[in-house]
């Protein structure tokens, strides 16, 4: 779209890069180079080392990065100096699989998670076997008591 056939063939006609009129040998640049037009061996040789060389660092980088998450707590960002402080979390906690935490932020959402397992997220009251899910709409993270419950319904009865 847009470029004529015409336009194109005269870009062919020299290097992309160093403008050098190309005879025999043409190169076409790769896609992931973002260059328009054809290259003379030289340029072609040093784009294709310029491109290993950077997808190397690019790579690197990751790897580096990688490690430093592999360290960092999710929550609170210290690193994490000792393997075996390198806390994973419960799936149940519903985190990211792959994440780790701190002792402190591990034991922290722990009981955060037991709390809400084990009391009422309006009046706080300690619920026993019976326990009722909160809908969706009430926006209410954890569970409710049978009381609370039946006091969100009414109160969405009456929003309607
Ligand atoms: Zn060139
Ligand atoms: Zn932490
Ligand atoms: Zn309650």
């Amino acid at each position: 779209m847009g470029f004529g056939k015409k336009n194109k063939d005269m870009k062919a006609m020299r290097c992309a890069v160093c403008s050098r009129e190309l005879k025999r040998h043409k190169y076409k640049p790769s896609p992931d180079w973002n260059i328009e037009g054809l290259l003379c061996s030289d340029c072609h040789f040093e784009k294709t080392r310029d491109f290993i060389l950077s997808t190397e660092r690019d790579k690197k980088k990751e790897s580096e990065l990688k490690e430093i998450q592999d360290c960092t707590c999710h929550m609170c960002n210290n690193i994490i100096d000792s393997d075996a402080e390198k806390k994973k979390p419960d799936w149940k906690w519903g985190m990211d699989a792959g994440i780790i935490l701190c002792p402190e932020c591990y034991n922290k959402r722990e009981s955060d998670f037991n709390r809400k397992l084990n009391y009422c997220a309006i009046c706080g009251g300690k619920i026993g076997f019976f326990r009722y899910n909160p809908k969706q709409k009430w926006r209410i993270d954890g569970q409710l008591c049978r009381q609370c419950w039946d006091k969100e319904n009414l109160k969405g009865k009456v929003r309607g």
